[in-house]
């Protein structure tokens, strides 16, 4: 099978495996795992952010940030495809009482003039505004890049009013690596910020949130209280420290791959390519094609190619490690075969 579902299916490296196995470990809770340290450390620093804490998931992460910064009855502006409003089953609302108010974006990216009139006025009948949501890349825009300039204009212009910025940068080292732009630079704009271990940086398990020391220290406690305090969780950080030391860079090979994919089917009848391909994923159109996306997802599994529908007519590939650039262009002879 060549799995393209996503950037989550790939499996630990033989590096990542030979790390969880000699890590060194202590309890987390109590504060004492070295490994778990090592990596909040490198991951605060690389943000430039005070600290740093490992979640088991970066649904986790953000959900942690939307309790920590809001209390029940505010409002949270995000954007109408964002991950934590589409896919988080709910939780701002289930766990933290909180409301969204959603802003449609344009590739991601929020305009500022409307977040900034969706802040809410002081008024008794108003929910009041706890917190601004962004995403990095994005994905159910196709992986886009939400421009750096973007993301200052929305945090100048909420910065005298005490609302904080949340960034769900589930792969916002993806936009670094595309733009050159490092993710501390990213993060300056942001107040606390989420990025996933176990997309394309490749470790099985885990997510880190960074922010101010203060706003970690609250954050601890809300993760308890959800059940992600985790005793020796060094076997698990230490694969993520050999994410973030030796699988950054290479990214840009998953980029490259999805381009590559983009390009061959893009050529073929009956099938076109939604996004622009930023990053390592692509929406591709199957509507011309006379095939709907669960029709087309059903001829690729015929022929060991995974891939998920994402709308009625769009069907989302996502590149990572585990792929070479050989199976890429298999899948596209293979589906070039089918729809001739
Ligand atoms: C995957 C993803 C998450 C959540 O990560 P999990 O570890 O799967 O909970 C959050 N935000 C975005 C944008 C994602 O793509």
């Amino acid at each position: 099978m060549i799995d393209l579902r996503s950037d989550t299916v790939t499996k630990p490296t033989k590096m990542m495996r030979q790390a969880a196995f000699d890590a060194i470990v202590g309890d987390d809770v109590y504060n004492e795992d070295p490994t778990i340290l090592e990596l909040e450390e490198l991951s605060a620093s690389m943000l430039g952010k005070e600290a740093a804490m490992f979640v088991p998931s970066g649904t986790q992460g953000n959900q942690v940030a939307v309790l920590t910064h809001c209390v029940s009855g505010q409002e949270v502006i995000l954007e109408a495809n964002s991950h934590i409003y589409f896919y988080e089953g709910g939780t701002i609302s289930a766990f933290a009482g909180v409301q969204p108010r959603t802003i449609k974006g344009i590739r991601g990216e929020m305009s500022p003039d409307e977040v900034e009139a969706a802040i809410r006025v002081d008024d008794i009948h108003q929910p009041e505004t706890g917190l601004i949501c962004l995403e990095n890349t994005h994905n159910r825009a196709g992986g886009a890049i939400v421009p750096l300039a973007n993301m200052k204009e929305i945090y100048q212009r909420v910065q005298n009013r005490n609302i904080p910025i949340h960034l769900d940068g589930a792969r916002l080292f993806n936009a670094a690596v595309a733009t050159g732009i490092s993710v501390k630079k990213y993060a300056r704009y942001t107040d606390t910020v989420q990025f996933c271990l176990s997309k394309g940086l490749g470790a099985p398990v885990g997510s880190i949130i960074a922010g101010t020391q203060e706003f970690i220290m609250k954050a601890r406690k809300w993760r308890k209280r959800l059940g992600g305090g985790l005793r020796q969780a060094g076997i698990i950080a230490a694969p993520g420290l050999v994410a973030l030391k030796t699988m950054v860079d290479r990214l840009a090979e998953d980029h490259e791959k999805a381009n590559k994919l983009a390009t061959g089917l893009s050529a073929i009848r009956g099938l076109s390519i939604e996004n622009k391909v930023d990053t390592n994923i692509v929406l591709v159109n199957t509507e011309q094609s006379g095939l709907n996306a669960n029709q087309f997802i059903e001829i690729l599994k015929r022929e060991e190619i995974l891939a998920v529908a994402f709308g009625p007519n769009t069907v989302r590939f996502t590149t990572h490690y585990d792929v070479t650039e050989h199976e890429i262009s298999n899948v596209i002879e293979k589906i070039a075969k089918n729809l001739l």
